[in-house]
């Protein structure tokens, strides 16, 4: 069988990061040699061509125009290449995973995003188990969608988040089963992935400059603070509301009530996920139906990650076909379970 051959973007992150006397910074052409290094010492490691980035960024600088540079990179080495790696900072790792899922239609090869918590210039690290990793997942036939590799697992990217801050296992997938690890061997569980689609790949690029927020509610969060955000000039187009429990808001608070509803029927599309790690924003509750009676559309089991990206993707669609919010409330790339 003819070597495989993945595309690589490096975009930035602690995994290339060196000690500056400003503290951690991406150090250009740092990580490309050191993975050339981990290359020749690695059996079976996939040929690969690296795309650096420039600058390099720590992930907590990124914004959605670099999703636009990632998928057109990707889209434009799509047929030359195997398989793809993302090379990337935690911070916003699981925000890109999931933005590069839904704009990149009916993949059928795989495209897997790393980073890790320890530098490659740092023993023991965990970088370089995490690249080997990722360089192997990307080579896989049975894998047709954005994945993270991470601490020896593979994620769904959408369904991904960082959820320990100072762990070496940073990443989770709370709502979702993990698609795959390494206990000795590489092993997935092709039940749980997404099926190679039928149609050919597509690549979509998204507005960056759409206004779109999030929100999370708390004891106090007042009416008034929606409707100046909604008043002013730039008025968002979509909102994330982080909602209580099983996507629960204040009933009794008919000031706010009245301010969401007036949102939505402005042209807000406002989506309702819940502020708990795992679980799912319902209607079981008073207080949850209450919200969708304001317009507001159940996100399920969607991670707060993915369903800002999700909301930057459909409201740059054209709606030709779906509504936003029949599209918002349909799983799209297996980012949220049927209701
Ligand atoms: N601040 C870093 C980043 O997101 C953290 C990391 O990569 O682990 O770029």
């Amino acid at each position: 069988m003819p070597q495989k051959r993945l595309f690589v973007i490096y975009a930035g992150g602690t995994i290339g990061m060196q000690s500056t006397p400003q503290g951690y910074a991406p150090v250009p052409g740092y990580l490309p040699a050191e993975l050339q290094r981990i290359a020749t010492r690695t059996p079976g490691f996939p040929a690969y061509t690296l795309r650096e980035y420039a600058p390099l960024i720590d992930s907590s600088n990124l914004q959605p125009a670099h999703w636009n540079q990632m998928a057109a990179d990707i889209a434009a080495n799509y047929a030359a290449y195997d398989g793809f790696v993302v090379i990337h900072g935690t911070d916003t790792l699981a925000y890109t995973a999931s933005a590069l899922s839904f704009m990149l239609e009916n993949l059928g090869k795989p495209v897997i995003v790393t980073g890790s918590m320890v530098p490659l210039c740092e023993h023991p690290n965990d970088a370089e188990q995490n690249l080997v990793d990722a360089f192997h997942w990307a080579t896989e036939d049975g894998l047709h969608e954005v994945c993270v590799a991470f601490n020896r697992q593979l994620l769904r990217g959408n369904r991904s988040r960082k959820l320990w801050g100072a762990e070496i296992g940073a990443f989770g997938s709370p709502n979702y089963p993990i698609l795959g690890r390494v206990q000795g061997h590489y092993e997935f569980n092709p039940a749980l992935c997404l099926p190679k689609s039928t149609k050919p790949f597509k690549a979509h690029s998204i507005n960056a400059d759409l206004a779109i927020t999030g929100l999370k509610l708390y004891p106090g969060f007042a009416a008034r603070l929606i409707e100046q955000i909604m008043n002013s000039d730039d008025a968002p187009v979509g909102v994330v509301l982080e909602t209580y429990g099983a996507g629960n808001a204040p009933d009794a608070d008919t000031a706010l009530i009245s301010a969401l509803t007036h949102a939505s029927q402005r042209g807000s599309v406002l989506l309702n996920v819940t502020q708990c790690v795992s679980g799912k924003a319902s209607s079981d509750y008073a207080a949850g139906s209450i919200l969708a009676r304001a317009g507001l559309v159940s996100g399920l089991d969607i991670t707060p990650e993915a369903a800002i990206a999700k909301l930057y993707f459909v409201l740059s669609q054209p709606h030709e076909v779906l509504e936003p919010a029949d599209l918002l409330a349909t799983s799209l790339r297996g980012e949220m379970s049927a209701s």
